[in-house]
């Protein structure tokens, strides 16, 4: 008897930290009926007691969000969503397998994080645009400077234009990277690539200055559906990594390829490559493998990450690979859902893209 009230008082107990645990946790049978929720999931789920005990948890949330990740394959968690009770609260859910064909269902309160992040997001783009305009001002009194006129001053006047347009660049990247976080979506219309590929490869030979072998390797014949102006920044990028990064004489070589589901677009280059413990933070903001090589090739260190950014709006994915002293390559993966057949009509021809990003 003594046992038994232990083991009752215990499980009292485990119930009683549970239920008042800050996310919430709904315990599923095997056909996804509801056997047992915590007080958060009141809250956030909008479960009531005890009516709510066996309803089928799908038809309980019928309309929302993750009413349809339950119907679908709910093994991937379910990020930044609005919480069914709380409709201004953001979570983030995942279901984890428990017991005999149960699932345990946990519901976790990020409003708190989105919000910081919705500060730290706001704040950049606010500080990029603020400082746009004085930029532009002392850039442009810099540019009608003479350093004729002042032969003295004239190196102090060219590292002067050289840092103003560098600030210039990052200012702008930044407020790229601002637009494309707060975005959801692209607009879906024809990328040309024939015409891209020929402006890419263009591009790539304006920066080189006849310094490397560019060679352009396109058998995929299909077009892509998006956001021409973000595909281009994006592909240019790589492009632009591959030539500054690679040493004189060196070959870049651009693809563009079928794949059994979609096709592929990728830069090799033959120049200094990357060593592997830094390949994983490559495309967060301003990580550079060695500072001085990118700031003498006149990097902003947001290029990766605005590439990243494009490629997640067009549901891409990029892969790097690279060898220290032999080379990298940046490849990016498109899903079949983003291929057209390649345009051939000449009266309706899209515009061509710019020469320069
Ligand atoms: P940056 O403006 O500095 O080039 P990116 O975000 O485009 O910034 O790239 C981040 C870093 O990744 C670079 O500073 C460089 O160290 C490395 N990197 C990018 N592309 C290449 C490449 N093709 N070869 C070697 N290193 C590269």
């Amino acid at each position: 008897m003594h046992r038994s009230r232990r083991l009752a008082s215990n499980l009292h107990d485990l119930r009683s930290a549970a239920a008042s645990l800050p996310d919430a946790i709904v315990l599923l049978d095997q056909q996804q009926r509801v056997r047992w929720f915590n007080h958060a999931a009141e809250s956030l789920l909008g479960l009531r007691r005890p009516h709510d005990r066996n309803a089928l948890l799908q038809a309980r949330l019928h309309g929302s969000e993750l009413a349809n990740w339950l119907q679908g394959d709910s093994s991937h968690p379910l990020h930044d969503i609005a919480a069914p009770g709380q409709p201004s609260r953001h979570i983030n859910v995942e279901m984890l397998p428990f017991g005999h064909h149960q699932h345990l269902l946990l519901a976790r309160d990020i409003s708190h994080l989105t919000r910081l992040e919705q500060i730290r997001r706001d704040f950049v783009a606010n500080v990029s645009h603020e400082l746009r305009t004085p930029l532009t001002v002392i850039h442009g009194y810099l540019e009608l400077l003479d350093p004729e006129d002042v032969p003295d001053l004239a190196p102090v006047l060219g590292e002067m234009r050289t840092q103003s347009r560098r600030m210039g660049q990052i200012v702008e990247d930044l407020l790229t990277l601002s637009r494309l976080e707060t975005q959801n979506t692209v607009s879906d219309e024809r990328v040309p690539m024939a015409s891209l590929l020929a402006t890419l490869r263009k591009e790539a030979e304006a920066i080189s200055q006849g310094r490397h072998r560019i060679v352009l390797d396109a058998t995929a014949h299909v077009d892509l559906l998006g956001s021409p102006k973000d595909l281009h920044s994006a592909l240019s990028n790589l492009v632009s990594n591959a030539v500054r990064y690679t040493p004189a004489d060196g070959t870049i070589t651009i693809r563009w390829e079928r794949t059994p589901d979609g096709a592929l677009y990728s830069v090799n280059d033959t120049g200094f490559g990357i060593p592997a413990d830094h390949l994983a933070r490559l495309t967060e903001r301003f990580y550079r493998v060695s500072s001085s090589r990118s700031r003498d090739s006149g990097g902003t260190g947001l290029g990766l990450s605005i590439v990243k950014h494009v490629l997640n709006l067009h549901q891409g994915r990029l892969e790097i690979h690279s060898t220290p002293g032999q080379g990298s390559t940046f490849a990016c993966r498109f899903g079949k859902e983003r291929l057209l057949p390649e345009h051939t009509g000449e009266d309706d021809f899209p515009p061509d893209f710019p020469d320069t990003p």
